[in-house]
């Protein structure tokens, strides 16, 4: 099963990859996870994506395509994969199809998590993420067991660059311009689904599920 996440930045939708991932046994690419493995690294690649992120805007489409192209044909990918923030912008979208059609595949689906920017303003200013793993928690909805301390490696919380007011409401213009259209984009595919993204995570991971099938 070929998997599409969509959304705005905060509405969860890395949460639900991770459990699509965990529940059909297929990978979860992250493409936002893998600029932010490359800059922890200093690669070449995380230093040219890193003057992106830290603004609030997105990293040029040939520097994501390729890394995703040639993601989607290793083997673990045999059986599926849940793609979270790809694609992002139309031109992905077509460059991924293209991809796919010449391997005679698709995306089975596109799943929206539906979130109104209001929300989202709330929820990313309370994210915290880990300095050492990477690990995502919420002052509010999932706090560490110590303040500011990550639960599984012990480094320090932080708020992220991008998870700040103002590179928020940025991301949110960003998105509403560029990715937004890929919703007109997969439902003229007949790949749509949209899932509440306001209700509780388990509720909203279970109407994911009766969209893809147990
Ligand atoms: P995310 O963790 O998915 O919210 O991604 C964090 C940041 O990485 C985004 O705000 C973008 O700057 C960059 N990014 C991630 N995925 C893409 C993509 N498909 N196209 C362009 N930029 C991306």
């Amino acid at each position: 099963m070929k998997i599409i996440m969509l959304g705005a930045p905060g509405a969860g939708k890395g949460t639900q990859a991770k459990k699509i991932a965990d529940k059909y046994s297929i990978p979860h690419i992250s493409t936002g996870d893998i600029f932010r493995a490359n800059i922890k690294e200093g690669t070449e690649l995380g230093k040219k994506a890193k003057t992106y992120m830290d603004q609030g805007l997105l990293v040029p489409d040939d520097l994501v395509v390729d890394l995703v192209v040639d993601r989607v044909q290793q083997d673990d990918c045999k059986n599926g994969y849940v793609l979270d923030g790809f694609p992002r912008t139309i031109p992905q979208a077509e460059s991924l199809d293209a991809a796919l059609e010449k391997l005679n595949d698709k995306i089975d689906y596109a799943v929206n998590v539906e979130v109104p920017d209001e929300n989202i303003i709330r929820r990313m200013s309370g994210r915290r993420a880990c300095l050492g793993c990477g690990a995502t928690y919420h002052i509010e909805h999932i706090p560490p067991k110590t303040e500011g301390i990550c639960d599984t490696c012990g480094k320090e919380l932080v708020l992220r660059d991008d998870d700040k007011p103002e590179t928020v409401k940025k991301r949110l213009d960003v998105y509403h311009e560029q990715t937004q259209p890929l919703i007109d984009y997969y439902t003229k595919k007949n790949v749509l689904a949209e899932v509440d993204g306001t209700k509780d995570m388990e509720e909203v991971f279970q109407d994911i599920v009766k969209v893809l099938g147990a």
